[in-house]
């Protein structure tokens, strides 16, 4: 079908980045974990670009398609609301369910294999933030701890880009 919608990309970023917030998620703590992920490897690079950086891969359309429909489901979850077997296995966080690394995946991977590299760390070590989600039983956060280590993945990526 052929009509004239036109994506909504910066209604998408206010609901990622509105979304994020709400589960106490900001650009400075995503920029941070990319920040202790490659300082050994940047030592001149501070956390400010990082922080710009975040910001800057956070409006790619790939990024916000994937995190929109992750926080979404989340969220449903969360709520309830998802038909079953679906409701129980997000609820789970069922370890063979894979839906939620492959979306991250596909984020990590918008710089390159460098991003993907990257995400495997940070899944293994859950830094920062993402510890702090993966540890919260208040909601179901089987899809967010994965995006936000997945664009913590794509800004190693970025960076890694301009300064290799
Ligand atoms: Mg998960």
């Amino acid at each position: 079908m052929i009509d004239s919608f036109k994506y909504p990309d910066t209604k998408a970023y206010e609901y990622v980045v509105a979304a994020l917030a709400a589960k106490g998620v900001t650009y400075k703590e995503i920029a941070k974990i990319t920040y202790e992920l490659q300082q050994q490897f940047l030592p001149d690079i501070e956390l400010k670009e990082y922080e710009e950086a975040t910001i800057d891969v956070m409006h790619k359309r790939e990024l916000l398609n994937n995190v929109m429909v992750s926080l979404y489901l989340d969220k449903m979850a969360t709520e309830h609301k998802l038909d079953e077997p679906l409701q129980s296995i997000v609820a789970h966080d069922a370890g063979v369910f894979g839906v939620d690394e492959t979306l991250a995946l596909q984020i990590a991977n918008i710089y390159g294999s460098i991003g993907v590299t990257n995400y495997g760390h940070v899944d293994r070590v859950k830094p920062g933030i993402i510890g702090k989600l993966d540890r919260d039983r208040d909601s179901v956060n089987t899809f967010i701890d994965d995006v936000v280590g997945g664009i913590a993945a794509a800004v190693a990526g970025k960076l890694a880009h301009k300064y290799s």
